[in-house]
């Protein structure tokens, strides 16, 4: 199979295959019991904070692990081939729970929340969504007020992942907390984020999601009624949360489409073996072009996926623009995830159809990786406006 290990260095082509090797002795052998019992394996977070992985891309002073966003990346891709919700649960908790604190929290907050968080002993949830803002966060309604040094906060979010596990520590809310009058005098909201601790009264964690796929990762509502918490909660400047919000999203973009390239490579990998061993008609199912040309398809979207999220990746980790090489990675790594997963399924004929088969898991899986941290639209979009089209 063709890799793309020329574009890495010792120790990130090393990381790679202990990760690679840890998804296939201990994540893949429990993948299906517990896409059925629909809990996130407490177990084999915990497994995944002893080899350091929620520290990967951040300093060693604040107790990462001192490599860089690729490596992260890297790590995301190998869980993902077997399990994309262990690997979303690494890839929403760091880019979505960690990097936002580490980023734009005073160093009190950094110290009261990243050593747990780096040491993958508690986990970080990011709530931007709600029922009337998604692809357009313009649409936020939960509100926050100042009472004296207390933020009081009220709203809801919706879909937020990592939001209702055992040892979730905080969820990062964005609120509207008034308004600001832009340069073209229109009034627009005032976005800020804000640390919401787990337990805090008042914030209510619903139910899990009765989901399509993705049934290991924790996925909840969440209502916040009459919640108070310390004005120091504040993370980064009042009024920069969207932006703040929208950095965090253009790099978690890039681990999102290392996610969809992983799903993609574990399809071809499965398929392939299947069409080796799989006789019918008195020879195995390989040897007919149709299904010799499908896997080779496969293969073509794989190494796209993965060339262009080490693409951003690099051109991020080397502070470079990559906010639309961001999206064109999740655009082709989403669009390769869906593709292989469907056609590995087709390959494995009937059993293809049975939950317990891990390309049946990646086809309901894989559908999410077109909407989670920005829909294809969006995409789009961005991509569009990079070419100086309204978009
Ligand atoms: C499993 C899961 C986990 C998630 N985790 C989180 C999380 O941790 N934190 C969080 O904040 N959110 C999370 N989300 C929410 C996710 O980011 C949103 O679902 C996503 O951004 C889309 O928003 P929406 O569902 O409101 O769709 P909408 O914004 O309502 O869009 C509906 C459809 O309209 C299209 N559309 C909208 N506007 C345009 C336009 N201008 N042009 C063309 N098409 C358009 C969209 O592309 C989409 O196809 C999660 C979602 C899921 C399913």
């Amino acid at each position: 199979m063709i890799e793309a290990d020329v574009l890495l260095d010792d120790e990130q082509r090393k990381l790679s295959q202990v990760v690679r090797d840890f998804a296939d002795s201990v994540v893949a052998p429990a993948a299906y019991r517990y896409d059925t019992e629909r809990r996130l394996p407490m177990e084999i977070i915990a497994q995944m904070g002893e080899l350091g992985l929620f520290g990967l891309p951040f300093p060693r002073d604040v107790g990462g692990q001192g490599q860089d966003y690729v490596s992260l990346c890297l790590a995301v891709e190998a869980l993902a081939r077997v399990d994309q919700s262990i690997a979303v649960t690494l890839e929403a908790g760091v880019g979505l729970g960690i990097v936002p604190i580490y980023r734009h929290g005073s160093r009190e907050q950094q110290e009261r929340w990243l050593p747990d968080l780096l040491a993958g002993k508690a986990l970080a949830a990011f709530g931007l969504t709600e029922a009337g803002a998604g692809s357009d966060a313009g649409g936020t309604r939960t509100t926050a007020r100042l009472d004296g040094d207390e933020w009081v906060i009220d709203g809801s979010k919706q879909f937020i992942t990592n939001s209702g596990t055992p040892i979730t520590s905080l969820v990062t809310i964005t609120a509207v907390t008034g308004e600001t009058v832009g340069q073209d005098g229109e009034v627009r909201k005032e976005l800020s984020s804000i640390i919401v601790p787990a337990g805090t009264p008042g914030l209510e964690v619903g139910p899990s999601y009765d989901k399509v796929g993705w049934h290991t990762s924790d996925t909840h509502p969440l209502t916040l009624t009459d919640v108070r918490v310390p004005a120091g909660n504040l993370l980064g400047e009042r009024g920069r949360g969207y932006a703040n919000f929208l950095r965090a999203l253009d790099e978690g973009r890039i681990a999102f489409a290392a996610l969809a390239t992983g799903a993609a490579q574990g399809c071809l990998e499965e398929a392939l073996r299947y069409a080796r061993e799989r006789v019918v008609f008195g020879r195995s199912i390989g040897e007919n072009q149709h299904v010799a040309f499908t896997l080779a398809r496969m293969q073509a979207r794989v190494h796209t996926a993965r060339l262009a999220w080490l693409d951003a990746a690099q051109k991020l980790v080397r502070g470079k623009p990559f906010k639309a090489e961001a999206s064109v990675a999740k655009l082709v790594g989403g669009e390769a995830a869906m593709a292989n997963a469907r056609d590995a399924s087709q390959i494995f004929g009937g059993y293809g159809f049975l939950n317990e088969n891990s390309v049946a898991r990646h086809y309901r899986d894989a559908k999410v990786l077109e909407v989670g941290e920005g829909t294809t639209e969006v995409q789009l979009m961005v991509i569009a406006r990079s070419l100086g089209l309204d978009g």
